[in-house]
């Protein structure tokens, strides 16, 4: 639906959206760079408020957090529009909007669902959180607010799922109703960054610097992309989290399968993924976890003291969960996480 953006001002007769660090400045018409937002009649509207392109139950498992109450089903939503434009998004057909297609498609006037309706359904459903998930919800912001806000009153928790390329006014202004995060850092190049996602590398890091700061849950993501990532980036990733946040953040390497404009590259090779996971460990992090491949032995929690299984994991699915109070039942070493509420 057609709303009144947020995050926006006037500049020398256009309008500049400042929602992102792309900082789109539109003329009367003109489309901003996620294809969602427009300059019309000298105010920035969105169009996709509460135009949902997807809505699902979801394990928790699968934003990846695998230490935010672990198990439980969440409702993750979706509008279409992307402000990143990366060349293997496996999401791209609700991501990445033709330019233009707001003001033809009738979707966008015609798919409404109200905020609060969203959160009857998670309680309907027996979610205990909504996750704003599969495109990234820095361009629906003022449908997310809306929603949290309402899921907050409501006893429901609050997931973003975002690859953090957003601008401090927005991010703090989400960051009231967010109890957490999982956030992609794809690269740890500004230059990887521009070319595979149309991105940059600073503003990401500092997302993940103010969710940390703000003391709220945050697991980070990196997908294993051939060719853009080497393996000077993922030591310089393991090492930035370990130092600039702190050792015990938990991070996710997933691997690479070949989707939209990036055919040409080959899914990641197991050896790949393996090495990633042992330097992440060298770097120091406590809890390192490989993804999106089937039946491997890194996708469990085992204790950084001692080593004892903790949360057993196959796929999404939680086998089982060995903690006592928040701590490891066999050394009782704290085992960072949110496993109550
Ligand atoms: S949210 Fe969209 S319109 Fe706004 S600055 Fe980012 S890409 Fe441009």
């Amino acid at each position: 639906m057609k709303a009144v953006a947020r995050f926006w001002r006037e500049k020398n007769g256009k309008v500049e959206c400042y929602l992102c660090p792309v900082g789109c400045v539109l003329k009367e018409g003109q489309v901003g760079s996620c294809g969602v937002r427009a300059n019309v009649g000298g105010k920035l509207y969105t169009f996709t408020y509460g135009s949902l392109s997807s809505a699902a139950v979801d394990p928790i498992e699968k934003k990846p957090l695998f230490h935010y109450l672990p198990g439980h089903r969440t409702l993750t939503i979706a509008t279409p529009g992307c402000n990143l434009h990366c060349k293997g998004c496996q999401n791209w057909e609700i991501s990445q909007v033709p330019k233009g297609q707001i003001f033809t498609d009738p979707f966008y006037e015609e798919t409404f669902v109200d905020p609060s309706f969203v959160v009857d359904k998670a309680l309907e459903l027996g979610c205990k959180s909504i996750s704003y998930s599969y495109s990234d919800p820095t361009i629906f912001a003022e449908y997310l607010i809306d929603v949290a806000r309402i899921a907050r009153e409501k006893g429901l928790k609050n997931v973003v799922v975002t690859a953090g390329y957003i601008n401090m006014p927005a991010l703090e202004e989400i960051d009231k109703y967010v109890d957490a995060y999982s956030v992609d850092l794809k690269f740890f190049s500004d230059e990887a960054y521009r070319t595979y996602s149309k991105g940059r590398l600073q503003p990401v890091l500092e997302t993940l610097k103010y969710i940390f700061e703000k003391g709220k849950w945050l697991e980070i993501t990196t997908l294993l992309v051939p060719k853009y990532l080497d393996e000077d980036q993922v030591r310089n990733i393991a090492r930035w989290i370990a130092n600039e946040l702190a050792p015990w953040v938990p991070w996710h390497l997933s691997r690479f399968f070949p989707h939209y404009k990036a055919k040409d590259l080959p899914p990641t090779p197991v050896e790949t993924l393996e090495k990633a996971y042992f330097i992440g460990r060298e770097e120091g992090l406590h809890y390192v976890y490989v993804g999106n491949l089937w039946n491997n032995p890194y996708e469990s929690t085992y204790c950084p003291s001692c080593s004892n299984l903790i949360i057993e994991r196959r796929g999404f699915e939680v086998l089982r969960i060995n903690l006592k109070n928040g701590r490891c039942p066999s050394c009782e070493r704290v085992i960072e996480g949110v496993w109550d509420g």
